[in-house]
């Protein structure tokens, strides 16, 4: 499935991302992160963030991180807060501050338009609007309010539709006539049971009505 992606040119379309879907980005192999700098996805803290923790998203990360906000909580590994208590005797946490102080670390890799809390927020979000109440809904960017609904294909500019066209008369019939053309093509994708051992994920192309290219 990688290999067709990468063939197709199937990229994240980053260009504006609201919010909403900054916060759903994965935050392990994060796309946005600072080449420059060192990221640990497989580590032993990385490892307990993923598999104690499920913090597998920026949303979740920084959820995670309000906890340096508490009063209680000491910045320490012997922290008995309540929610570093529960981490350690019921999540199997070793070490819940470290694993606070990665995540932290982790967000502070993102470039800044990556990163959703330094994006300017304008007060706004999808969950407050009520269309039954009469409100109305406009995005520049309507398709992107769900990170799946944000992926694009053939995203390679360098490629061309072509298609050979039969020649038309005897003279010719040697040289088949190039014929540069756009087509355009709709593409579906759809996934299921996402983030679990059974996860799925299919795509079509559609040109049109009973056409065998579909
Ligand atoms: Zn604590
Ligand atoms: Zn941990």
């Amino acid at each position: 499935m990688m290999k067709v992606a990468k063939k197709y040119a199937v990229e994240l379309d980053h260009n504006g991302l609201p919010k909403d879907v900054l916060m759903q980005m994965p935050l392990w192999y994060h796309i946005g992160a600072d080449p420059s700098k060192v990221q640990r996805n497989r580590s032993v803290t990385a490892k307990c963030l993923q598999n104690n923790h499920k913090i597998f998203t920026v949303h979740e990360a920084i959820q995670l991180l309000q906890r340096l906000e508490e009063e209680e909580h000491y910045p320490a590994n012997f922290c008995r807060c309540q929610q570093c208590a529960h981490d350690k005797d019921h999540l199997g946490c070793r070490d819940p501050h470290r694993c606070i102080t990665t995540v932290a670390e982790r967000l502070s890799q993102l470039k800044s338009r990556w990163d959703p809390t330094k994006l300017e927020d304008n007060g706004l979000s999808i969950e407050d609007v009520d269309l039954e109440k009469g409100d109305i809904c406009f995005s520049p960017y309507p398709e992107h309010l769900h990170l799946l609904s944000s992926f694009r294909v053939f995203t390679n500019k360098k490629w061309e539709t072509h298609s050979e066209v039969a020649p038309q008369n005897a003279e010719n019939q040697s040289q088949p006539v190039q014929e540069h053309r756009e087509t355009t093509v709709w593409c579906g994708g759809y996934s299921q049971d996402p983030q679990t051992t059974t996860a799925k994920a299919g795509g079509a192309v559609w040109y049109g009505s009973n056409l065998a290219q579909n």
